[in-house]
């Protein structure tokens, strides 16, 4: 089965592989060296410098990264800007909300880009200044590549700290890391790392973190920082998984980084578009306002999801609906993890055999 639903991923086999290492204790120098490696790696992933980010690993599922994100970076007295378009965006909202953080929410509607100029004017006419924003990077509803470049220049003029949930697109995206306004970034390990799903993770600036909230036990993010950095863990972590992110990155940088994979997802995303167009099946965004990782399409007006959905899967495939409102109107492809081009075609046919 090939998954095209965005993460888990289909796996290769070299990180498949990796899952059956020896068993650790988490308390032993051997697991502390997984650790530093999965640590390290995560840096290099963007050519980050130690001396200015901190690695932050996790177990759990991306929104565990996310979570830790929000609750740890915006300080006791600091206010939050979120920017939804679309399910994740409303997802860090309810983040903010549970932990009491002072925040406020530019909505928009799920098919549109971050309105710059409404955005500039929130953040000029509040009432108490806002601290830190926090968006998505790749929105993963709709596909769409939120502007972080313009989003942390609205950002640094005004000294607020920027919190990105990349969790769709670390890895396969361009990071502007050197930017100063850019606070953290959180994401996982069963995306465009392509390893499995129970690890996590947060990069984040020393300089943020030492303005850290403490509101959550298991995932507080300064106190992960500071036993990580000494070579320890407060809990027992999912070693496994830590075997898997590790082979992943290895893998990552052995087939030429985050831009080659960039190249490699935008090929195989292009194939599929155009693929599916000869068959009548339209994008739902332009090309050029997605991200190389996951596209959505309109559904072809005389197919519903689930005839699609359970076609394909009999081809050997699993694609993703939409989420809410959008379920009924669009299907996503991603083509993370091990996808080849051939892969692509077979899709292709198959979806033109089930429109006969
Ligand atoms: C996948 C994803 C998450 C995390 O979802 P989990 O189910 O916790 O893995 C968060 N944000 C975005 C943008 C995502 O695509």
């Amino acid at each position: 089965m090939l998954l095209l639903n965005p993460g888990p991923v289909t796996l290769s086999e070299r990180v498949r592989q990796s899952l059956l290492q020896p068993d650790l204790c988490h308390r032993e120098p051997e697991f502390f060296d997984l650790q530093d490696e999965a640590r390290t790696r995560l840096l290099d992933v963007y050519g980050l410098a130690s001396s200015e980010w901190a690695p932050v690993l996790l177990t759990g599922s991306g929104t565990a990264a996310v979570e830790s994100m929000i609750a740890a970076l915006v300080p006791e007295h600091g206010r939050l800007l979120v920017i939804e378009n679309g399910v994740y965006g409303e997802r860090v909202a309810q983040i903010a909300k549970q932990y009491r953080i002072d925040y406020e929410v530019v909505k928009h509607d799920w098919m549109s880009a971050p309105d710059l100029a409404a955005i500039a004017g929130r953040l000029d006419s509040a009432q108490k200044r806002f601290t830190h924003l926090a968006v998505i990077h790749h929105e993963t509803t709709t596909g769409r590549l939120n502007d972080l470049a313009a989003l942390a220049e609205l950002c640094g003029e005004r000294r607020i700290g920027m919190l990105v949930d990349g969790v769709s697109s670390f890895g396969a995206e361009a990071i502007d890391f050197t930017h100063p306004a850019l606070a953290a970034v959180a994401a996982s390990a069963n995306k465009c790392l392509h390893a499995v799903p129970g690890a996590a993770f947060v990069l984040v600036r020393h300089s943020a973190l030492e303005r850290a909230a403490s509101r959550t036990y298991y995932l507080d993010l300064g106190r992960l920082a500071k036993l990580q950095a000494q070579r320890n863990t407060p809990f027992t972590p999912s070693v496994h998984a830590y075997y898997a992110l590790v082979e992943g990155l290895r893998e990552l940088e052995d087939q030429g980084g985050w831009s080659a994979r960039h190249a490699q997802y935008r090929a195989l995303a292009d194939q599929a578009g155009t693929g599916f167009a000869t068959l009548g099946i339209a994008a739902a965004l332009p090309a050029e306002e997605c991200s190389v990782v996951l596209r959505a399409y309109r559904l072809p007006p005389t197919m519903g999801y689930s005839r699609l959905h359970d076609g394909l899967k009999a081809e050997g495939f699993v694609i993703y609906a939409g989420q809410g409102g959008l379920s009924a109107e669009i299907f996503r492809i991603s083509t993370m993890g091990s996808v080849r081009a051939p892969d692509v075609d077979r899709l292709v046919s198959g979806v033109a055999k089930l429109l006969g």
